[in-house]
């Protein structure tokens, strides 16, 4: 079993200078309890805290870590770039590249801009489709989450649900007054919203499969139809895949669910653990965005060398190589038949969710489908077991409102443990 001595001093003397001894809210481990781990470093597959002990990790830094930690071709491309500078303030052939291999992996991207975070990618996103239409109001999902914007903190997911925190103090009515909410998998309230906000709506955004209120895929139909009115209502369909993108498919969740949308935003992969993000999508949208146009966005260290690089390398090794996809998707549904025989023999109610490499357990008796099942599951429980696979050495997600995610460094007697650690853990809830 584990101490976490050094972790717990950590702690202690980071509340003195960081607003909850952390940077972001979910690390704080508020929701499940107890002290966060810190980390001193990471390889492949696995985290070390501050005492040494070694965790295997299923959160990959939130998606980015997808071939694993410290990956040999991207730590070495980050050295010798960085002899060059860390920033320039001008324009590069490294960002044209980048550009121009996600155009290859994403066909429907035409123009694409960088930025850095998946905040700024979704806002930014926003903005464009806001000024392309001329429309203000648009429609987000509950439970979805797209950084930490104003118009988006209404209903979010990720730490906004972890915490349940319902209003977000500082957002005005003003930011947040056209920001329409709808339950995720409701295609008829989609239609009546559209219907009572018509020529109104400016964008419906979504993660086409959703991360931050566990993993949840959509029902079948239901992005069809999304796409379906979209193109009839004159509405921009943005996809945040954020989490999805080069992660479901080297075309993201595009290419894996076989549907356009009008602009993508990414972020997570697409840096490789660098601060990165992107807007993208067709051309006639993205030439309204300056210079070319006048809805403004801009950012100082937007497409940074040593972020492009390490990001270009990352995305170029998943582009060349199918097949690391393939052996990853292929470890997520061999995790997943263990979880679900151990979880059997327990015989309590659980979930399943899982597509690709992401995947999240709940202890529900019912489908877990959209946010309102999602928060209605045992997640005390889910707390609960989130320490005891901790002590046993196995890093899950602190909150039952994330997804999981696997990385290619995880070899199949990793998985044999988790699914040991499990068995060893449910007896303890
Ligand atoms: C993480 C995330 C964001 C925000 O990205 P940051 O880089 O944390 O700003 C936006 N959308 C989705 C779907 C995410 O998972």
């Amino acid at each position: 079993m584990y101490t976490y001595e050094s972790s717990k001093t950590l702690f202690e003397r980071a509340q003195q200078s960081i607003p909850g001894g952390v940077n972001s809210p979910v690390r704080a481990f508020k929701s499940v309890g107890g002290t966060p781990v810190f980390i001193q470093k990471a390889k492949g597959a696995y985290l070390f805290d501050a005492d040494g002990q070694q965790y295997i990790d299923y959160i990959a830094s939130w998606g980015p870590m997808i071939l694993g930690h410290a990956y040999e071709p991207v730590i070495k491309a980050i050295q010798a770039q960085a002899e060059y500078s860390t920033s320039y303030g001008a324009p590069t052939e490294l960002e044209i590249e980048m550009a121009e291999l996600i155009k290859s992996m994403v066909p429907n991207v035409d123009l694409i801009r960088m930025v850095s975070s998946g905040t700024e990618a979704c806002m930014s996103a926003l903005r464009l489709a806001r000024g392309y239409t001329g429309r203000n109001k648009f429609i987000k999902f509950e439970g979805c989450y797209h950084g930490h914007a104003d118009p988006f903190l209404v209903k979010a997911g990720s730490g906004v649900a972890t915490f349940n925190i319902q209003t977000v103090p500082g957002v005005t009515a003003g930011a947040s007054g056209d920001t329409l909410n709808c339950a995720y998998n409701n295609w008829e309230a989609v239609q009546r919203l559209v219907a009572e906000n018509k020529d109104e709506v400016a964008a419906i955004i979504l993660e086409p499969v959703a991360g931050n209120m566990g993993c949840i895929l959509p029902e079948p139909g239901f992005i069809e139809g999304l796409r379906k009115i979209c193109t009839e209502e004159k509405i921009v369909l943005i996809f945040d895949e954020v989490m999805n993108g080069f992660r479901l498919a080297a075309g993201g969740a595009q290419e894996k669910l076989g549907i356009d949308a009008d602009l993508v935003t990414y972020g997570k992969v697409i840096g490789a653990g660098m601060p990165v993000g992107a807007f993208g999508g067709k051309k006639e949208i993205m030439e309204s965005v300056a210079p070319l146009g006048n809805v403004y966005q801009a950012g100082t260290l937007s497409g940074n060398p040593i972020a492009m690089i390490a990001g270009y390398t990352l995305l170029k090794e998943l582009k060349n190589n199918p097949a690391l996809l393939q052996e990853l998707d292929a470890k997520t549904m061999y995790l997943k038949e263990g979880l679900q025989d151990v979880l059997n023999q327990w015989g309590q109610p659980f979930v399943i969710n899982h597509i690709g490499s992401m995947i999240s357990v709940h202890f529900s008796e019912t489908p877990v489908t959209d946010f309102a099942s999602a928060q209605a599951a045992d997640n005390a429980r889910f707390n609960k077991l989130f320490h005891s696979m901790l002590k046993r050495g196995i890093y899950l997600p602190p909150s039952a409102f994330e997804s999981w995610f696997l990385n290619n460094a995880l070899s199949y007697s990793d998985l044999d443990k988790t699914v040991q650690v499990l068995k060893e853990s449910l007896m303890e809830l």
